[in-house]
């Protein structure tokens, strides 16, 4: 997967990508991200990327000049360089996503739907935000990362860019990802390493025990157990087997 950031603070990136699960993704080219200065797509003497509010007000608002520029300077060379076709088609080819606190809010579903794209564009906006005429005619998606607002999408792109990642084929162990927090629609079970018992407590007999069906109904059980005390309204959307409503009831019944 190709990401192609825009930001007027390129350096906030430098360390995220660098250590860890996301160097080793883009040392083995399972991954490749490219940071654009909207900066340098000014035209002016000065680079000019932000001004004032029309109608008054707090703060400054990115212009919309130079993040067009940028998106569509970066974005139509590689159409060229994939001999993409048209370049009016390039809008729905390549996600390309504004981070906004008013976006559909990112979630593991999200992530998976993005990580099935070959190419993502993000544009971090900041300060007061980006000009609408941004928001309505270059992006094609606008997405929250929470409901707060922080001082720009910078961080939200390193949020997104992490948990794509992580989901592409090969970042991590096959198995992992599948088994996580949110990908089944419950919290994942709890887990233990060495020692098996530190300062008196005890890692749970069963885990010890090598029965892998048992062991398998344990973390399903305790997955349940957890999204129900911590999060019923996940709870209420996933998809349930016979055996998981019939441990729910039982715990239903502990009260
Ligand atoms: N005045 C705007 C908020 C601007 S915050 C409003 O009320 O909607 C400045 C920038 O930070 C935004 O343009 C956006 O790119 C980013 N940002 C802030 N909070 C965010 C969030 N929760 N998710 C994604 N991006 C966010």
């Amino acid at each position: 997967m190709h990401i192609d950031i825009f930001t007027l603070f390129p350096a906030m990136f430098q360390g995220p990508f660098q250590e860890s699960i996301l160097k080793r993704a883009m040392e083995q080219g399972l991954l490749s991200i490219a940071i654009h200065n909207i900066r340098d797509y000014a035209t002016d003497k000065h680079h000019v990327t932000d001004d004032y509010p029309y109608g008054g007000g707090a703060g400054m608002v990115l212009k919309p000049e130079p993040i067009f520029a940028a998106v569509e300077a970066v974005l139509s060379q590689s159409a060229i360089a994939n001999r993409q076709s048209k370049i009016e088609n390039r809008k729905s080819e390549i996600p390309i996503i504004l981070l906004s606190p008013q976006g559909r809010l990112f979630t593991q579903a999200v992530a998976q739907e993005l990580a099935a794209h070959p190419r993502l564009a993000l544009l971090c906006g900041h300060y007061e935000g980006v000009d609408e005429r941004v928001r309505q005619h270059l992006a094609t998606d606008e997405i929250s990362i929470g409901d707060y607002v922080l001082t720009g999408g910078e961080l939200p792109a390193m949020v997104i860019v992490d948990a794509v990642a992580r989901l592409l084929p090969g970042v991590l162990d096959a198995a992992s990802p599948l088994e996580e927090s949110h990908a089944s629609g419950l919290l994942e079970y709890a887990h233990y390493t060495r020692p098996p018992e530190f300062r008196g407590w005890a890692v749970p007999e069963v885990l010890l025990s090598g029965n892998h069906a048992a062991i398998a109904r344990w973390r399903r059980q305790e997955a349940l157990r957890r999204t129900r005390q911590r999060r019923p309204d996940l709870l209420a959307r996933a998809t349930l087997t016979a055996a998981d409503k019939q441990f729910l009831q039982e715990l239903e019944a502990e009260k």
